[in-house]
């Protein structure tokens, strides 16, 4: 049995509203460990939404939806739910003496036009919303012997949404013992590949129909496998997704540097804070992104000393006093120079490590010819430089060349996550 979200509004389709409403359903009805794997937005159309109606509770076992309960013409959530199940829409007075309720609260008189929510289809029940004038509906769609479709319509006030599920609708489904267990995600986040180059690390792990399910996306330039597993418990999932997890690190190796919410600068501020080591930064094509993410890591106090940020190349030979012919010989973005802007911005700082990012390079009309960006990374005794091929889109060029920076200095330093078995 699976669980299908349909959000309802203009607003939405036409992309004036983000609808975060099926993001946070979709978790919760997870977490009752019923898959959901149908998201449908659709506008404020009685004959489009009554057709994505019966669609969904033609396919599936539970069917939320959010939004269209108010009292305006184009809320036409009831009128479509009616449409959908054949059963009429009927006056349902306790809903109208909630309404009523709300308004004497408010201290206001009710319009007319709110008595419409209280209309609700033949035999549906009313879902309390103690906190808005729009009560949701809950019915149960099927033939006798059939295993029948649960509808719940919710408002699309998120506040009010949310209060509901958690108050009724969330109770109601496991008592009707839809819950199947739990649903649990690990999320392994790996640089320096592309998704194709990760996938043909793997074995046959990302195939459909696989259990725990391995999926595979990019988000600016970090890729993730994201592991699903089902099961009865929470620990029963867990023990299901080990082995998968195991496999991952075992073909990726270094190319791993964390999980959930872990972010490459963690990867590289918690070893140097175990072993005592600072570090400090100096970035010129990154324009501070790497100190900025550095400062924000997890215990990046005491052992991230700061950074400096140059835009030019008096910046760079005044601030970090790199000597003019340095630069005249070699230009301001070669490994020689980012070699030195480490060297001194160890000394600047004071700090065990200095990694550098030099700038980007001009735009080249001759595509042919190898751009790269220097980072440097200077610890006590020596220099180590890496160019780095400059390629990608435009927008995410700063954003991949400071991951690409940190992840340079975390696998110099050796950090890469330890492989069991
Ligand atoms: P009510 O009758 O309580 O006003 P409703 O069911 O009529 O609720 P809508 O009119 O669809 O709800 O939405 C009300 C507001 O709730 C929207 O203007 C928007 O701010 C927010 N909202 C609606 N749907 C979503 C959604 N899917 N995700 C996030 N916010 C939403």
């Amino acid at each position: 049995m699976h669980a299908e979200i349909i959000a309802i509004g203009d607003e939405i389709t036409s992309g004036q509203l983000l609808d975060t409403n099926t993001q946070w359903l979709s978790r919760r009805i997870e977490d009752l460990g019923i898959a959901v794997p149908y998201h449908t937005a659709v506008g404020d159309d009685l004959d489009a939404m009554t057709g994505v109606f019966r669609a969904a509770i033609g396919r599936a076992g539970v069917v939320v939806i959010t939004g269209g309960l108010g009292p305006t013409a184009d809320d036409l959530t009831r009128q479509a739910l009616a449409r959908a199940t054949g059963c009429p829409l009927a006056r349902k007075p306790e809903a109208l003496d909630h309404i009523r309720a709300i308004f004497v609260r408010l201290g206001r008189r009710m319009p007319p036009s709110n008595e419409v929510q209280a209309m609700f289809p033949a035999g549906s029940r009313m879902i309390d919303n103690p906190n808005g004038t729009a009560p949701g509906i809950e019915m149960e769609i099927g033939d006798q012997g059939e295993s029948p479709c649960r509808v719940f319509a919710l408002p699309g006030v998120p506040a009010e949404m949310k209060e509901m599920w958690d108050a009724s609708v969330a109770g109601a489904l496991l008592a009707a013992g839809a819950g199947n267990g739990v649903i649990r995600h690990r999320v392994i986040k790996c640089f320096g590949g592309g998704e194709s180059q990760v996938e043909a690390m793997l074995p046959d792990l990302i195939r459909r129909g696989r259990s725990p399910t391995v999926g595979i996306t990019a988000s600016q330039a970090t890729i993730l496998l994201r592991i699903t597993a089902q099961g009865a418990t929470e620990a029963a999932c867990q023990a299901a997704m080990e082995p998968t997890v195991a496999t991952i690190r075992r073909c990726l190796g270094p190319l791993v540097f964390g999980e959930g919410d872990d972010q490459l600068q963690d990867a590289l501020v918690g070893p140097l804070r175990k072993s005592g080591r600072t570090l400090a930064t100096t970035e010129w094509g990154t324009g501070g992104l790497v100190a900025q993410w550095l400062h924000a890591a997890k215990g990046a106090e005491p052992c991230y000393r700061g950074g400096l940020v140059t835009a030019d190349r008096i910046a760079l030979e005044t601030a970090l006093n790199i000597p003019r012919d340095l630069v005249d010989r070699h230009t301001a973005g070669s490994a020689e120079v980012t070699a030195a802007a480490a060297r001194r911005c160890r000394e600047i700082f004071q700090s065990d490590l200095a990694l550098a990012v030099g700038p980007f390079p001009e735009p080249d009309p001759d595509a042919s010819r190898r751009q790269v960006v220097h980072v440097a990374l200077a610890g006590p005794e020596e220099v180590t430089v890496k160019p780095l091929r400059f390629a990608g889109h435009p927008a995410l060029l700063q954003i991949s060349t400071a991951k690409r920076a940190l992840n340079f200095a975390r696998l110099e330093l050796g950090f890469a996550p330890e492989v069991s078995g």
